[in-house]
């Protein structure tokens, strides 16, 4: 693992203020780390993939995460789209897709709609059948990864549930529309899909037949809140990089400003959030290796409390390095836009305190 993060920091190098500037990352660079295996570590072994532990996959995602958080958008889409493959679809359609996915394939995952966000009941998107083939209709939005993607995984409503289809990006009747100047992971590759008479053979259902809706989104969304989660640790450990390294070096009324009080309790604030976000992500990686039916409660769990950290902490970080860290290219101004998306996204901010709360009322004692 640590020769895979050696790797990865060696090719991203200084890069990353560059792709967020320019909102692109180079397809040649994804597409060999693909073909590496590099942006869905989890995939097991038989179909190419490194079949890291959840444990394991959330130390390289951080590692990721702390150096551009676009790559690791990137990589979050990957692992969701090969983890619903794996979870969803039938033995055969793991063996086909899975070992395509560690192959250099580049996929993304759409749910959300103009008029489904957080209410993805609302999907308004349509599989039907028709003879031996099925037919795609719909919009989806703000889809990470999909101007780079040559597969896309889709969500829609079929028959009286709903199911993911395959969908590639080259079908005709799709059509991938680019998010211009996104807030934050500029270089994610955000765009809306439009699917319109997208015509697929059956065989383009994960595993056939529809589920309750509800059941086919948690399993999904499950592993891009664990992404999100410890990409935000990482992002958090740059932060705390570099704000102690500024606070140390830079001296202001005659002495370093870490040894200003105040200044201090930053970086103080920092390093407790980088913790606790840390111990979060462990706690609910260890449920998910261990098959714990805590796993999604702790999942929710983890990515709320680091996305909130990780947005104040990046809040943080730029008041210590003030003038130092307030201009696009430095890795503090990036996280500090980055880490507010990953308050949305995934279950927002509001929608995790709601699943929490109704943990808290239905947990016994
Ligand atoms: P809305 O649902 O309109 O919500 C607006 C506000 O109201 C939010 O603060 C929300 O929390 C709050 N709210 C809504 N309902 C309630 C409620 N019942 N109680 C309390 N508060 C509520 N989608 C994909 O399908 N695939 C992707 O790969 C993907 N990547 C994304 C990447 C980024 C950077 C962003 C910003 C979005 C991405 N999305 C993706 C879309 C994302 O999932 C949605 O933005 C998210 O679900 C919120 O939906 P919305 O933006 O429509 O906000």
């Amino acid at each position: 693992l640590s020769g895979a993060m050696t790797s990865v920091t060696l090719r991203v190098g200084d890069l990353a203020a560059e792709w967020d500037r320019t909102g692109l990352i180079p397809h040649d660079l994804l597409r060999e780390l693909g073909a590496e295996g590099r942006l869905c570590a989890e995939v097991p072994e038989q179909y190419g993939g490194w079949g890291l532990s959840s444990t394991h996959s959330g130390a390289y995602t951080a590692h990721v995460g702390s150096l551009c958080s676009s790559l690791r958008s990137v990589m979050t889409s990957q692992g969701m789209a090969a983890w619903t493959i794996q979870r969803l679809g039938t033995v055969e359609q793991a063996a086909d897709h899975l070992p395509q996915l560690t192959g250099g394939v580049l996929a993304a995952v759409g749910f959300s709609e103009p008029g489904a966000g957080s209410d993805l009941g609302a999907m308004a998107t349509t599989v039907r059948r028709d003879g031996g083939a099925v037919v795609v209709d719909g919009h989806k939005k703000w889809v990470t990864a999909a101007h780079y993607a040559d597969l896309l995984v889709i969500v829609g409503r079929y028959e009286d549930g709903a199911v993911a289809v395959l969908v590639p990006a080259d079908a005709p009747g799709v059509r991938i529309e680019r998010i211009a100047d996104p807030l934050g992971c500029r270089a994610a590759g955000h765009a809306d899909v439009h699917l319109d008479g997208v015509r697929l053979p059956a065989g383009s259902v994960l595993g056939g037949h529809g589920l309750p809706p509800a059941l086919l989104v948690t399993t999904a969304l499950a592993y891009g809140r664990m992404s999100v989660a410890w990409g935000c640790v990482g992002m958090l450990r740059a932060c705390l990089a570099a704000a102690t390294a500024h606070a140390a070096g830079r001296e202001q009324f005659g002495r370093p400003l870490a040894e200003h009080q105040l200044v201090a309790g930053h970086l103080a604030d920092l390093y407790t959030a980088e913790q606790v976000a840390a111990r979060v992500c462990e706690h609910a990686s260890r449920c998910w290796d261990e098959g714990s039916p805590d796993q999604v409660v702790a999942t929710v769990l983890a990515k709320h409390v680091s996305a909130t950290q990780a947005a104040r902490g990046a809040a943080t970080a730029v008041q210590v390095l003030a003038s130092a860290g307030s201009r696009d290219g430095h890795a503090v101004a990036r996280a500090y836009r980055d880490a507010k998306l990953m308050e949305i996204i995934e279950g927002s901010n509001e929608l995790c305190r709601l699943m929490l709360a109704q943990h808290a009322l239905s947990a016994p004692g």
